[in-house]
């Protein structure tokens, strides 16, 4: 069975890729460019890590797979709980793998907590709260990760909050050269046919210097930019620099360079989608709402306040709290007069009878309002003139499966435009330019387009190639390695010359006990998420 290698450089662009890998600075990434093929490839719609990674590592769309984001709509209320491995529906390709008898090293794949039994070993992305034998299979990885300071995630975006730049690269890249480290040890083993990491930097690198890194950029400052304005590359390059030491110690058959999603500068507007979808009337507010002043506490406290310093206020604040919590998200709408509303993606929820707590909107009536819906969604501009969204989609035209929790309309937004669920802030309004309200988010978001690069046995030499699709990861992967799996959406890369064996057994369930979150727990996986700027 060859030795396969997949690196992801989360978030990482083709552009950035070719033309630091040209420039002869990210000379390992080069290699695999020269000797193998390479392409842009799309992402899942939204563009958000845990879904593309599910995406990624299982060859199966969101409606199969059932992770439409870090959090699923809780089924009693309104309102959310972050999702965990166990919501995904269908096996990884190294649950296939292992099945298949061959031994795997799976690290920080987001979506992977709690750890699962694998052939292997396996330490789990960002979702996992902390480094703990929940995150690490089996248990004795823990000694080894934490004898290399290996973190689950650096503090870079704390630093970036406090505009400490310095900092926040530092962070990045001392994380990343940790898991490196600890990736190395494993690879020198040379006992697992299937390596697969997430080296993750890039992506927070994008998120916190693109301002720097763009000069036309709204909040470039070109006497930061003199500092901070080859950030970005420097994080490829340390990116580019573990990715050549795992591949001395492993000494692959095959590698794959994959990235879940693009990335790109913020416009700096931002677009509340509850809000928008009020002022279109799908939406109603309770007209004696908790003081907005209260709501603005309670984001200040969640801003300012440390996870361990929230949970010591919670004795003596924790009613009131809790109360403007609830109406800070979801609590002071008037649901039984509602017909849609949004989590934190750029997409839309029927408040449907039957389905949501206090559902309005009936089967009959679903298609009509999904219209609407959509309708007014296409006709929204931002100030520039251009649409707000440039694909307005009804869900099943881009999921395929019955996988539920996901939204109904999903949307693909301007190149840039920031998407949160609720106002509030001091300035009313649905779309809003950040330096008048004063919030301070990542200068870089998410966008489509990635990138893949492979090379090895198995992979034709054919250079730049025409664009790929994320679901094209696991049937390539599985294909190299002579793996077979149950039918998957995506074919392997037309650049994989290796066929796809005969379709396996679905593979029996994994054995690990269900690992629910503490309360704490989740405040802490949301912090992490809040400081990339994926949730409210
Ligand atoms: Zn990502």
């Amino acid at each position: 069975m060859p030795r396969t290698l997949v690196v992801g450089f989360d978030g990482a662009t083709l552009d950035h890729c070719e033309r630091w890998a040209g420039e002869g600075r990210m000379p390992a990434l080069a290699s695999v460019m020269a000797d193998g093929s390479y392409a842009r490839m799309r992402s899942t719609i939204p563009s958000n890590s845990a879904v593309a990674w599910t995406s990624l590592s299982t060859g199966m769309n969101p409606g199969r797979h059932g992770i439409f984001d870090f959090v699923l709509p809780r089924r009693d209320e309104y309102g959310y709980r972050v999702a965990s491995r166990e919501d995904r529906r269908v096996p990884a390709l190294w649950t296939y793998a292992s099945e298949a008898g061959a031994r795997v090293a799976v690290v920080n794949i987001p979506m992977t907590f709690p750890a699962e039994d694998v052939n292997g070993y396996m330490v789990s992305g960002m979702d996992a709260p902390r480094l703990d034998e929940r995150a690490a299979h089996p248990r004795e990885l823990l000694a080894q990760a934490r004898s290399v300071n290996y973190r689950i995630m650096s503090k870079a975006a704390h630093a970036f909050e406090s505009r400490d730049f310095e900092t926040a690269e530092r962070e990045l890249v001392e994380v990343l050269e940790a898991r490196g480290r600890f990736v190395v040890e494993l690879a020198r083993r040379r006992d697992v046919d299937l390596l697969m990491v997430n080296l993750e930097a890039t992506d927070g690198a994008q998120h916190f210097f693109w301002q720097h890194h763009d000069p036309g950029h709204p909040r470039h400052d070109p006497g930061m930019a003199v500092r901070f304005g080859a950030s970005i590359r420097t994080v490829y390059q340390a990116t580019d620099r573990a990715f050549a030491s795992i591949v001395q110690a492993f000494d692959p058959d095959t590698v794959f360079v994959v990235s879940d999603h693009g990335g790109t500068g913020t416009s700096d507007w931002i677009l509340f989608m509850n809000d928008w979808l009020a002022a279109e009337g799908f939406l109603s507010a309770r007209p004696r709402a908790v003081t907005s002043a209260g709501q603005r506490l309670y984001q200040q406290a969640k801003k300012r306040l440390s996870v361990p310093a929230r949970q010591a206020l919670q004795p003596l604040f924790g009613r009131m709290l809790e109360r403007v919590k609830g109406a800070a998200l979801y609590g002071d709408y008037q649901w039984d007069r509602s017909r849609a509303y949004a989590h934190m993606q750029p997409a839309v929820r029927l408040n449907l009878a039957g389905r949501e707590p206090a559902g309005t909107v009936t089967a009959g009536e679903r298609d009509s309002v999904l219209g609407e819906v959509a309708a007014r969604a296409r006709d929204l501009r931002l100030p520039s003139g251009e649409p707000a969204f440039t694909n307005v989609y009804r869900s099943d035209e881009v999921y395929r499966g019955h996988a539920s929790g996901g939204p109904d309309l999903v949307m693909e937004t301007a190149p840039g435009l920031h998407i949160r669920s609720r106002n509030n802030t001091a300035q009313r309004g649905f779309l809003l330019r950040l330096q008048d309200v004063g919030m301070y988010l990542p200068s870089g978001v998410h966008a489509r387009m990635g990138m893949v690069a492979a090379a090895g046995t198995g992979i034709e030499r054919l250079g730049r190639v025409e664009e790929a699709d994320i679901h094209q990861v696991a049937p390539s992967v599985l294909a190299v390695m002579d793996v077979p799996s149950q039918p998957l959406d995506g074919a392997p890369f037309g650049f994989v010359t290796a066929r796809p064996p005969a379709v396996a057994a679905a593979p029996a369930g994994d054995r690990h006990p269900h690992a629910d979150l503490t309360e704490e727990e989740e405040a802490e996986v949301m912090d992490r998420l809040r400081g990339l700027g994926y949730v409210d």
